[in-house]
């Protein structure tokens, strides 16, 4: 790894703006990389977003089973998209002017874990389970998967064991799915990982490693564990296909919802999505599946706490995964602990050069008014990290070099549409949602 020494800052591809990111700065980065045609060469195509929504079609009746409170949902896991204008006009006043419809799409609220996880997160163990039992022969494709329920499958995952390296949200995803169906799961949790996230799944039989380093530390040492057993598979969060194709259905079906709100995304009607990064696989996962149905005209952005700001470093230098936060000094340290990573994915920084619009970076002290005035305006609770993109309406819409660039004119952006992708919230205790939002106030 000739690139392991510390850098040259200089010498870096736009490093005026590194300079300020050294700086704890917060910055707004436009891709110039970006295509209007972004999925012409890509790995992944339309076929592999179908091939994981008919893997979740086939096990909605396990999940409608095993996890009663999607019985709500008629898309078993999924999240509602809302229109939040009194929050535009609190937004406004907390950030800058901006025209268009706001809204939140509560990935927040998802069933099952709360956050955005439950998406890629859940997805990878199902397509686990159902791999074993189709290959023992105990399942097929056509019957109805809630026999998974059945002792005898509970048996036949328990000699299998699953692991994963997380900051909080992924693990409990992978703990929660992983321990219903009856795998032994190990969670390798960072320092930053809030200590009732641990609590909550110890109580349901997970063992949770704590390490007193950051995430890469503990998915590496989560990674080498897994590899000494044949018998574990390693949800690997900085590199996984099956996660971050979890992801995209996201925008398979947000289609529906953009009919059933009239959002309209076409040359006239731009469509701004504004999404907490960490490692990049859920905003990724999310992203491609919306470029592939809307094209051109929806705009992704990524929101990064200003301590790590992996993804944006990772991109605007041009060197993705081979440049850390604490390899220029960066130290990684944030209240957004779901964001709190200090490498981008390998995976997804390298899609992500032709995909996406742009990415910003927050003060983690903004987080917290956010916080309150979401709950206040709208009374939606969701928690820090959740918050790390609600700069984004307004430094899209002020910035007009950017937009004249594009043609988008004072008359279109009348007509746009912003959507905060919210990323998790909705498993936060009690206590420690009133310490936020008495934070916030
Ligand atoms: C994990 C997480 C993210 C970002 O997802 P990555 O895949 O790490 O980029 C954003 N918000 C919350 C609340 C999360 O838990």
């Amino acid at each position: 790894m000739a690139l392991q020494a510390d850098f040259d800052i200089k010498t870096l591809k736009n490093s005026e703006l590194v300079a300020k990111m050294m700086g704890y700065e917060e910055i707004f980065w436009l891709n110039e990389g970006l295509s209007d045609n972004p999925l012409k060469n890509c790995k992944f195509q339309e076929k592999d977003i179908d091939e994981a929504e008919a893997r979740l079609e086939r096990f909605r009746p396990y999940i409608m089973k095993a996890f009663p409170e999607t019985e709500q949902t008629p898309c078993i896991i999924e999240s509602d998209l809302v229109e939040i204008p009194n929050m535009k006009k609190e937004l406004i006043k907390l950030t800058d002017e901006f025209s268009g419809r706001l809204f939140l799409k509560k990935d927040s609220h998802l069933p099952v874990s709360g956050s955005i996880k439950a998406r890629g997160g859940i997805y990878e163990v199902l397509k686990f389970a159902e791999k074993i039992a189709l290959e023992k022969k105990m399942l097929s494709l056509e019957e109805d998967y809630s026999k998974l329920l059945n002792p005898e499958f509970t048996a036949l995952f328990s000699q299998y064991s699953v692991a994963v390296g997380s900051t909080g949200n992924l693990g409990l995803s992978i703990g929660i799915i992983s321990a219903k169906l009856g795998f032994k799961v190990t969670v390798h949790m960072s320092a930053d990982a809030k200590a009732w996230k641990k609590d909550l799944l110890r109580s349901k039989g997970v063992t949770v490693i704590e390490y007193p380093e950051d995430y890469q530390v503990a998915v590496s040492h989560g990674r080498k564990k897994a590899e000494s057993d044949p018998m574990c598979h390693f949800v690997d969060d900085e590199g996984s296909e099956d996660l971050f194709l979890g992801y995209s259905v996201a925008g398979k079906r947000i289609r529906k919802q953009f009919l059933e709100a009239n959002i309209l995304c076409d040359d006239t009607h731009p469509v701004f999505v504004y999404i907490p990064c960490g490692v990049g696989g859920a905003p990724g996962g999310v992203a491609f599946g919306l470029k592939n149905y809307f094209g051109k005209n929806i705009h992704i952005f990524f929101a990064e706490p200003t301590h790590a700001p992996c993804m944006t470093l990772g991109l605007a230098t041009g060197l993705k995964d081979k440049i850390s936060c604490n390899q220029i000094g960066i130290d990684g340290l944030t209240e957004a602990d779901g964001l709190a990573v200090g490498r981008a994915s390998n995976l997804v920084s390298e899609l992500m050069e032709t995909m996406l619009s742009g990415a910003y970076t927050i003060d983690d002290k903004k987080l917290y008014p956010f916080l309150s005035k979401l709950k206040d305006s709208e009374n939606i609770f969701i928690e820090p990290s959740s918050c790390a993109s609600f700069i984004g309406p307004a430094l899209v819409c002020q910035n007009s070099a950017y937009l004249k660039k594009l043609g988008l004119t004072e008359e279109i952006m009348k007509n746009a549409t912003h959507i905060l992708w919210g990323t998790g919230g909705n498993m936060v205790p009690e206590r420690e949602r009133e310490d936020y939002y008495e934070r916030g106030k």
